[in-house]
């Protein structure tokens, strides 16, 4: 199947009992027994409910992988992820991933005996001299949130393997989706996603997930799945079956739109520099362009008026709602350094508070550039 069917039917079939073309929510804790210990492939919700597991085969096919795991947010996906690692293992990471992430790893996980370092996962040479001798992940997210930096997944996947631990390579796919960007292929162990954001689409659930390839990570995970159990509930599955059937519509809808932003702002007079992995001026671009379909519905700048202006931009915008999160088919705006990335302050991964970031939605682009335009004059 093409990818645009798949994100129709994968994991999905009619309900052979009632015909039902659409998954039904299975709102149920337990699962009947037909004696001690038999059981019709279900028995307990934690475990596996089967909108859950249509949510699942769906992502795992749509990112080319053998299984997926759906969760009740990103960041539990990421936590599970995480688990595969005990103290004084080392995760080597990107000096500008999510807040939230870098908030797991520092505040979470560093106590319980897991180090991290952060390197500009743009830069091959930082990739390679930042292994150590115990480390045992690479956790890349590209493009990044809220900087929006490419890097090149299959060379760091290329270092990643041929390192003599043969640490595993986690790409955080959120920002592209699996329309945009496919990084198992690419030579990634591992994807995560909060599905919060474009493969929900309309910013009324919370939801994560990890695609992988290895029947041996898939045991693994799925015991920690159940083990500590943040699980997802059927209505939630069921909503982001619902956004994945029109994720490429809406992904092509989003980068045109953010497309033409980013050209509007890049030659606006109160705008210092924009980025969006697209634009010629991207310092990544031809990274992009090679690994991903099109630059996504994310575009961020820097005004000249530093974070004063960008307060009152912010504020400014009729369309555009002031609203943290990303990825849904209304347009957003935010300041990252005072919402989102708030846990970055004071850190190496502090963002500038002069940074706008823009979840560009799929209204008509002339109303979206109409209150920019005017937010900005
Ligand atoms: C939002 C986000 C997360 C965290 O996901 P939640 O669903 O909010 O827990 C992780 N990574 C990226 C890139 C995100 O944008």
């Amino acid at each position: 199947m093409k990818f645009e069917t798949s994100c129709i039917h994968a994991g999905q079939r009619p309900c052979p009992t009632t015909g039902a073309v659409m998954t039904p929510i299975y709102q149920t804790a337990t699962y009947v027994q037909d004696g001690i210990g038999k059981y019709r492939g279900y028995e307990y919700s934690r475990t596996g409910n089967p909108t859950r597991a249509a949510l699942e085969a769906c992502l795992a096919e749509l990112e080319g992988g053998q299984f997926g795991l759906a969760f009740a947010s990103g960041l539990a996906a990421t936590d599970t992820v995480l688990r595969l690692l005990g103290p004084g293992d080392h995760v080597l990471t990107g000096n500008d991933v999510y807040g939230g992430t870098f908030r797991l790893f520092e505040r979470v996980l560093r106590p319980y005996g897991l180090d991290f370092s952060y390197v500009d996962t743009t830069d091959l040479d930082q990739v390679k001299s930042g292994l150590r001798s115990n480390t045992r992940m690479i956790w890349l997210e590209t493009p990044t949130n809220p900087l929006l930096n490419v890097s090149d997944i299959s060379a760091i996947a290329g270092i990643t393997h041929s390192h003599r631990n043969s640490p595993l390579l986690v790409v955080d796919n959120t920002f592209a989706t699996p329309y945009l960007q496919r990084p198992l292929g690419l030579g990634a162990d591992i994807v995560v996603h909060s599905t919060t954001k474009y493969l929900g689409g309309h910013s009324d659930i919370i939801g994560g997930a990890i695609v992988g390839r290895d029947e041996a990570l898939l045991e693994r995970l799925a015991f920690l799945q159940n083990a500590v159990g943040a699980v997802p509930g059927p209505m939630d599955c069921f909503l982001v079956l619902r956004g994945i059937k029109t994720l490429p519509v809406r992904m092509d809808r989003h980068s045109r739109n953010a497309a033409a932003i980013a050209d509007f702002l890049a030659t606006h007079p109160k705008v210092d520099h924009v980025l969006y992995p697209f634009h010629p001026s991207h310092p990544q671009v031809d990274v992009a362009r090679r690994q991903m379909r099109s630059g996504g519905g994310m575009v961020s700048f820097i005004l000249k008026g530093g974070a004063e202006e960008a307060r009152r931009v912010a504020e400014s915008t009729q369309t555009f709602a002031l609203a943290e999160s990303l990825g849904g088919v209304e347009s957003l705006i935010e300041i990252p350094a005072a919402m989102t990335h708030a846990s970055t302050a004071n850190s190496p991964l502090a963002v500038d508070p002069g940074l706008v970031r823009l979840s560009v939605g799929i209204e008509h682009v002339d109303d979206l550039l109409a209150d920019l335009e005017g937010a900005l004059g």
